[in-house]
């Protein structure tokens, strides 16, 4: 009975019978392809969007270990993923693969291109350009602007870390001449 309501379960959000039927019972199931457990972690699909994954523990884990450098970068890689992505269960599967060192000249480290990549920008974007975009974007998460959003919030914060990480670089690229 309850195996074949499974395939009943396909689409999003997937939910399904924990051990009994009763509705009362349903649990979430983690978003993460093919998984079959209970997904009871929440992670943000994009800045300053109510939407989130749902994923178990493990894939929770694994969604958040590719941020190791910038707190709520996630969120902004998701957004730029959203956009080149239509599908969002693909998208997920293609970010795992997704490459920040891949692009500019070499001239900037992992770090500066996730930075870039994080404000909208290309490899090559000298500093004014830099400046320019981290001022519009911090403007649009700005706590005065959006008090109270703690997506907004987070989001303003990785833009912050994103300028702080490219101006060090800047600085380090001036002494050097
Ligand atoms: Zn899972």
């Amino acid at each position: 009975m309850s195996r074949a309501k499974r395939s009943l379960d396909w689409g999003f959000p997937r939910w399904r019978g924990y051990g009994s039927s009763r509705e009362a019972a349903k649990v979430r199931l983690c978003d993460r392809h093919g998984c079959e457990e209970p997904g009871n972690c929440p992670a943000p699909k994009a800045p300053n969007s109510p939407e989130r994954w749902y994923f178990c523990q493990r894939h929770a884990a694994e969604y958040n270990a590719r941020w190791d450098y910038f707190e709520g970068l996630e969120k902004a890689e998701a957004e730029a993923r959203e956009r080149s992505e239509s599908s969002e269960a693909a998208g997920y599967r293609s970010a795992a693969h997704y490459g920040w060192a891949a692009a500019g000249d070499g001239s900037r480290s992992a770090d500066e291109m996730r930075a870039l990549e994080l404000l909208g920008l290309e490899g090559d974007a000298d500093f004014e350009t830099v400046k320019k975009a981290w001022r519009a974007k911090a403007k649009e998460v700005h706590p005065d602007v959006k008090p109270g959003d703690e997506d907004a919030a987070k989001a303003f914060q990785a833009y912050q870390v994103a300028y702080e990480v490219l101006r060090q670089a800047e600085e380090r690229r001036e002494w050097r001449g």
